[in-house]
């Protein structure tokens, strides 16, 4: 592999802020860890684009706690474990349930609003839960809660929120595996600022963008989990993508996600023929697990040499009223819900593997944190249970807050010390400079999506390196120097994704090789990590 420890520079005339908590991201898990963090000390959130863009904001079925009398954090440890196929760090997902309902109350009083019913907050059961936890607020609830923290976060006056601000390097001792800070690019203002921090803290989303059709949003390309890998970190179960098997189809890269609650609520597959067919796949049919459902999809699509299957969701009850966000959103593509059926297919959704973590949030640098989708603390092991994501943001977020008093007892970072552990030649520099950044992010998103999505084998997965490799070797600078940041990242991740989808011969949750189909528990209940060395 090349080695790249930078892919910015650090100039001497560089701005430089201090804080005691830098946080980077503003989804659930940095607004919610700057909340809890403000009543400490100074907090600066940075975001690459505006408050409205993350995945947070998109979130629509709801978060997962065992908050009623007849649940318990014990049946919701067991389910999550079920999901994870022999993966999950049980550690990690006991911190996840028991603390979880306390977090949830937490952002309740932050202002979040949740479904009621008769008096209560309403809960309702998704795929694979065997009670009804998930709290929501009808089809939209990550805006519900991402609205709520903003507000919050904006009233607090230790607390400063920057838009337009991309995380491109983390900043520290390479040799005593400490992290001082990090070296941010402003947007706006087309300058490159330091930031030194008592603690940074990445909270910088997913990666769904390295494939060519996602949920996510357009900043969700990796560049979280790739500055913390150039700096030191391990990146951990890398292999793990989970697709989201029904997804409104369109022409666009990104796109509208059809919540698994549709399904839970009577939601029925069809293929092109107009024929039922996810008997043939699991007992559960339509609550199958996602990656089941998802190749399921995938095979009735090839089969039947269609581009999509049907999802019925006119005989649901209320469906205007349970779905209002999903019936709008298909309105505007002309198809009405009530009375059509909406085509779908999978899509990339949810990157289960991310920063390693341990249960406080700590990565291996000292000083340097990372909690919620970007992490991988090990709670959703090789498959995610349905709303436990927004779960672990709050909850892992928290246990760095935890952790406080030692966080603000550490010593002040000089600038110098900064400057003096930066070494210019450890910046990326590309060997043959002739593949644009917006070609190079298509090309792999292609490739990714062909060769390393929801079915994976060797040939393909061989060829994918050699491709990808090709493009990460070529890939020239550009005047818009966030696509360029963007590409490294995404190329980056996807070598390990690849890598790591190569080594692992056998099929679990979401990781499918159509030459080692069966699950492997002799050899491979085992993670991969990967370090920048
Ligand atoms: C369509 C959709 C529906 C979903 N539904 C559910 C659900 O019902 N329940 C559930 O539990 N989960 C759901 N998920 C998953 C869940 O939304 C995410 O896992 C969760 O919101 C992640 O929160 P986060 O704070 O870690 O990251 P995000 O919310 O993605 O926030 C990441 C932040 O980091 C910023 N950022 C990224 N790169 C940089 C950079 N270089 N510099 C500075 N800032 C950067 C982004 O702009 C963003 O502000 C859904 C996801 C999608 C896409």
């Amino acid at each position: 592999m090349i080695i790249t420890r930078y892919v910015g520079d650090l100039e001497k005339d560089s701005p430089i802020f201090y804080s005691d908590f830098l946080i980077i991201g503003s989804g659930i898990a940095g607004l919610f860890t700057a909340l809890k963090a403000s009543t400490y000390g100074k907090v600066i959130v940075l975001t690459k684009k505006t408050l409205l863009d993350s995945n947070t904001k998109l979130a629509q079925g709801g978060i997962a706690a065992a908050v009623h009398e007849e649940d318990s954090p014990f049946l919701h440890l067991e389910d999550t474990l079920e999901a994870g196929a022999g993966l999950c760090e049980i550690d990690a997902v006991d911190v996840l349930v028991r603390e979880g309902p306390q977090r949830v109350r937490e952002l309740i009083e932050a202002g979040a609003t949740f479904d009621m019913k008769d008096g209560n907050v309403s809960l309702t059961k998704e795929g694979a839960h065997s009670k009804a936890r998930v709290l929501h607020a009808a089809d939209a609830t990550g805006e519900a809660i991402r609205s709520a923290l903003v507000q919050k976060c904006q009233e607090s006056p230790d607390i400063t929120v920057l838009e337009n601000q991309f995380l491109v390097d983390i900043l520290g001792d390479h040799n005593q595996q400490e992290c001082y800070g990090a070296l941010i690019y402003d947007t706006k203002k087309n300058q490159t600022n330091i930031y030194i921090s008592k603690s940074t803290i990445i909270a910088a989303g997913g990666n769904g963008q390295l494939y060519k059709y996602t949920t996510n949003p357009d900043v969700a390309t990796a560049d979280g989990m790739a500055a913390a890998f150039r700096a030191g970190c391990s990146l951990i179960d890398m292999e793990f993508i989970q697709f989201h098997p029904t997804v409104l189809f369109s022409r666009d890269t990104q796109r509208f996600l059809i919540s698994e609650a549709v399904r839970g609520e009577g939601g029925l597959l069809y293929n092109k023929n107009k024929e039922r067919f996810m008997h043939k796949y699991h007992p559960l049919e339509e609550l199958a697990p996602r990656d089941v459902v998802s190749r399921a999809i995938l095979n009735e699509m090839m089969t039947k040499d269609s581009e999509y299957v049907y999802l019925d969701m006119k005989h649901i009850p209320n469906v205007t009223k349970r779905f209002p966000n999903i019936y709008e959103n298909c309105l505007q593509n002309n198809i009405d819900i009530t009375k059509n059926l909406v085509p779908v297919s999978p899509a990339a959704h949810y990157t289960m593997g991310g920063i390693q973590t341990n249960t406080k949030a700590e990565t291996n640098l000292y000083s340097l944190y990372a909690c919620g989708e970007v992490a991988c603390v090990g709670v959703h092991g090789a498959n995610r249970l349905a709303s436990n994501s927004l779960l672990e943001g709050i909850v892992f977020g928290q246990k760095i807050i935890d952790n406080v008093e030692e966080i603000l007892y550490r010593r002040k970072i000089t600038p110098e010390e900064v400057f003096k552990n930066y070494d210019s030649t450890w910046v990326f520099t590309s060997e043959n400079p002739t593949i644009e950044p917006n070609q190079a992010k298509k090309q792999l998103q292609e490739i990714m999506w062909e060769k390393v999505g929801i079915i994976r084998e060797e040939t393909g997965l061989k060829q994918a390196n050699t491709e990808i490799t090709e493009i990460y070797k070529n890939l020239a600078p550009s005047d818009n120097i966030v696509s360029y940041y963007e590409a490294i990242n995404m190329l980056t991740v996807a070598r390990i994704i690849v890598q790591a989808s190569l080594w692992r011969k056998e099929s679990r949750g979401g990781h499918y090789r159509s030459d080692y189909p069966k699950r492997d528990d002799v050899r491979w209940i085992k993670h991969m990590s990967f370090v920048n060395c």
